[in-house]
């Protein structure tokens, strides 16, 4: 796949996957830190342009290391950390998720909204845990099953695009067995999908076709706007769900 035409695609949005301020907001509460002492040191893995990564610097005493693949996303999430007054609290690290170098026990948070599945959700919080101190918090959303029946046309789909699509009883017990406690989960509501993610991709989806026209920049709009319709006839049986778990030892 293209990433250039795909980073091109993303970078003028707000976010590069589901999820809202709001949804960031409530995982916060969920996981306590607002309240814990010391100014905190948090990695954003997967940040895109920031969407989380500026509210979780408007909302905490903290310092955080927002990592992507992609400078280009990195570069955005800059300008607007400027714009809004935050850049101080925020540093941009142009980084695979799967070779962070962060030292070992050094965060006392490690989040991630919709990128985790880059490496794995299993895979991804056996690496992230052993950054993160003892009673450090583990923040993810992931694609997650809400029932435990589902149509075959979108059971095929998501096995085919992510195998590790599961449901959250699941998600919760590969938490618990790696060492974590969960502090709370919910499934994003269809806003965090509609509103905030497909909505203002669908808005430019012309403007992009029109700057790219090849092939591959058609093959990409149309690979999107199936799982876009699949979601509209699907949703009831999935969304990402947000995790928000700490490490007990
Ligand atoms: N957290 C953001 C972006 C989610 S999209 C939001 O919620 O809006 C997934 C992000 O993961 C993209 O920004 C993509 O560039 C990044 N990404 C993909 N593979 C990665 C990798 N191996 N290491 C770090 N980031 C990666």
């Amino acid at each position: 796949m293209n990433f250039d035409l795909i980073v091109d695609f993303f970078k003028g949005l707000k976010r590069q996957g589901p999820g809202s301020a709001e949804c960031t907001k409530r995982a916060l509460d969920l996981s306590g830190l607002a309240d814990r002492s010391d100014p905190l040191k948090i990695a954003d893995i997967g940040c895109g342009t920031g969407a989380s990564t500026l509210v979780l610097a408007e909302e905490l005493d903290a310092h955080i290391t927002a990592v992507d693949l992609f400078d280009r996303f990195l570069d955005s999430l800059t300008d607007n950390a400027e714009k809004q007054g935050l850049n101080q609290k925020i540093d941009t690290l142009t980084c695979s998720m799967d070779s962070l170098p962060f030292s070992q026990s050094s965060l006392d948070a490690i989040w991630s909204e919709g990128a985790i599945y880059n490496m794995g959700f299993e895979k991804g919080i056996r690496y992230f845990k052993p950054f993160l101190k003892t009673g450090g918090i583990l923040a993810v959303s992931e694609i997650t099953w809400l029932s435990k029946d589902r149509p075959i046309e979108i059971s095929r789909y998501w096995n085919k695009n992510y195998p590790e699509i599961a449901l959250a009883s699941e998600k919760i017990s590969q938490l618990e067995d790696q060492g974590f406690r969960l502090k709370g989960y919910f499934p994003l509501p269809e806003n965090c999908w509609r509103k905030q993610y497909y909505e203002p991709m669908l808005n430019q989806m012309d403007e992009f076709l029109a700057r790219h026209q090849t092939s591959e920049a058609e093959e990409f709009i149309a690979a999107e706007t199936e799982e876009i319709e699949l979601y509209k006839k699907h949703h009831h049986f999935y969304s990402y769900g947000f995790y928000v778990a700490e490490k007990i030892e």
